[in-house]
């Protein structure tokens, strides 16, 4: 008889769990929709998870609850539907927070100013809370990689989480640039956190045409020229870090904190989805 072993598992961390301290409200405009949104986050019980709901109904957030769309995560149960909530699960996943409601009025969480930044000073203010019960991180045992196009992305154990992100543009502001970090909340706070959605000048009317990004506008998106940037940069790499940003959002799908190194070149949200499904079927269900 063969007997097939996981190769990731849960781990117990010798850390409690995490919510906030009262309930956090932002709302604005969705940047692909362009509809008015509204997200309240509230605090929730040990192990609850990262929860999504609006009037009618409420899913916890897995790897499982991801719907392919073009340039943005979307999350949904077949009922409720949620666009872009990459930039939110970041500024949760990078305050290292476990559980939370997060209730949704309309099909997107809104863009505020196209960073975590938002979101970031709104938990901090609320305060967070420790629980009464450990925090578990989901550890792989062996490597694993994926691939899409020109994209690739690979995970390594790791006893926490790192994150090594490339991007190569052709283009003379961006060209090739690398992040590596261990994260931290601190990392998080003063270096990811700040960068902003960016879209190159000259793409930016191919994404108008397709229907898309209907409620960018400077107030959100960065706009990269051939030698100049539409607004002074926050951070060094404000562009690569805001990929990094959305890896980090994108992993949080997956629905527990992660151990692992990640290494993405050419970071995108068709791979970073191949890599959290690559991770939530390694035989251990990171939701038990
Ligand atoms: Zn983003």
């Amino acid at each position: 008889m063969i007997v097939s072993v996981p190769s990731a598992t849960l781990r117990t961390l010798d850390l409690p769990q995490v919510t906030l301290r009262r309930p956090v409200q932002a709302e604005g405009t969705g940047v692909h929709t362009g509809h008015a949104c509204r997200v309240t986050i509230e605090p929730a019980g040990p192990d609850a998870g990262i929860v999504f709901g609006d009037a009618d109904g409420s899913f916890r957030l897995s790897a499982s609850r991801w719907i392919a769309a073009a340039r943005c995560t979307m999350v949904g149960d077949g009922r409720l539907c949620v666009q872009t909530v990459e930039h939110l699960l970041a500024a949760l996943s990078g305050l290292m927070i476990d559980n939370v409601r997060i209730m949704v009025d309309g099909p997107e969480v809104p863009i505020l100013d196209g960073s975590a930044q938002p979101w970031v000073d709104r938990i901090l203010e609320a305060g967070t809370v420790e629980l009464d019960a450990p925090a578990v991180a989901y550890v792989i045992r062996e490597p694993v990689a994926v691939e899409c196009g020109e994209a690739r992305a690979a995970a390594a154990p790791h006893a926490a989480l790192a994150l090594s992100v490339t991007t190569e543009y052709q283009h003379p502001m961006l060209g090739k640039q690398t992040y590596t970090a261990e994260l931290t909340r601190d990392a998080f706070i003063r270096d990811l956190a700040p960068a902003r959605t960016f879209a190159l000048a000259e793409e930016v009317e191919h994404v108008l045409a397709r229907g898309l990004a209907r409620g960018a506008d400077l107030s959100n998106t960065l706009l990269v020229y051939a030698d100049h940037y539409s607004d002074a940069l926050r951070v060094d790499d404000e562009c690569l870090k805001h990929k990094v940003l959305d890896v980090l959002g994108d992993l949080c799908v997956l629905g527990r904190r992660l151990h692992a190194t990640i290494t993405v070149h050419k970071p995108g949200h068709a791979v970073n989805a191949q890599l959290v499904q690559r991770l939530a079927g390694l035989g251990c269900d990171p939701l038990i």
